[in-house]
């Protein structure tokens, strides 16, 4: 079988889903043109969303979405243990995601104030990362269906992927859209990694930071310039909370 004009060897690949929209596993599915392609590239043994098989035998492991019950841990361990390659797919399994966004409640008493007596078991958010090693990270929310199939291109020619260290604001300049920062909206574009192709600037939107920091971004510089622009520090630090990518960075200027 041909693969984008590669021959393939069918790995064994198997896609579970946790915390998350599933979203991410929807992106793989729903490329018509290409989806036929990708299931002659590789053996899926287990993907709820589209398929009925069950789960045996699996060489890559690709998981969507984050940890936040017991049951989840143990689930993600026994896959680890299968998986000769684990790859955590979109925003939610690489950092989080927006699920993050509950651990900053206390969680016995948001569960008592939704479920009242009967509480449901829950722990604090976790990436894929933190629970169990992880091989790859493929981050989004969603991942981008072209990223991802150029990433199966590579892992198939057993070839290393890079993925851009450049932020947002170069897929943004290729396309000549017109920059939403400068023109007052606040975006996340500068500091952001690029791969995504830039499709919220591309719409009018500023960024949102979905896939997490660019390589070394400049974010003193970035600071000062949103400040610059009148955008609130809370405004600024609220939006690099949204899907926990960008953990650790503060948003106070020094
Ligand atoms: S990263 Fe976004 S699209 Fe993917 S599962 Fe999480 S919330 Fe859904
Ligand atoms: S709109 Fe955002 S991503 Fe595009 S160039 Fe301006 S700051 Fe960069
Ligand atoms: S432009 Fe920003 S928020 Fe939009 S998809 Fe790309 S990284 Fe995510």
């Amino acid at each position: 079988m041909k693969y984008l004009g590669i021959d393939a060897r069918r790995p064994k690949i198997a896609v579970f889903d946790f915390t998350g929209c599933q979203g991410c596993e929807l992106q793989l599915a729903n490329k018509e043109e290409t989806l036929e392609a990708f299931l002659n590239c590789v053996d899926v043994t287990c993907f709820r969303e589209i398929s009925s098989a069950s789960g045996e035998g699996f060489t890559i492991a690709i998981v969507d979405g984050a940890i936040s019950r017991e049951d989840e841990v143990r689930r993600i361990r026994r896959i680890r243990d299968q998986a000769q390659v684990l790859v955590a797919l979109g925003s939610c399994a690489c950092f989080g995601g927006v699920n993050r966004l509950k651990n900053s409640f206390d969680l016995d008493r948001a569960n008592r104030e939704v479920y009242g007596d009967q509480p449901k078991p829950t722990l604090p958010v976790r990436a894929i990362n933190e629970v169990v090693a992880v091989d790859m990270e493929i981050p989004g929310c969603p991942v981008s269906k072209a990223e991802v199939e150029r990433i199966v291109q590579h892992l198939v020619w057993e070839l290393p992927y890079r993925f851009p260290a450049y932020p947002v604001c170069l897929e943004c300049k290729q396309h000549g859209t017109v920059c939403v920062f400068e023109m007052g909206e606040l975006c996340l574009g500068p500091i952001t990694r690029a791969g995504c192709d830039a499709p919220c600037p591309d719409a009018g939107q500023g960024c949102w930071g979905c896939r997490g920091p660019a390589q070394d971004p400049n974010f003193e510089e970035f600071l000062a310039a949103a400040v610059g622009k009148g955008h609130r520090e809370e405004a600024i630090a609220e939006r690099l909370k949204l899907f926990g990518g960008f953990r650790g960075i503060s948003c106070v200027r020094r």
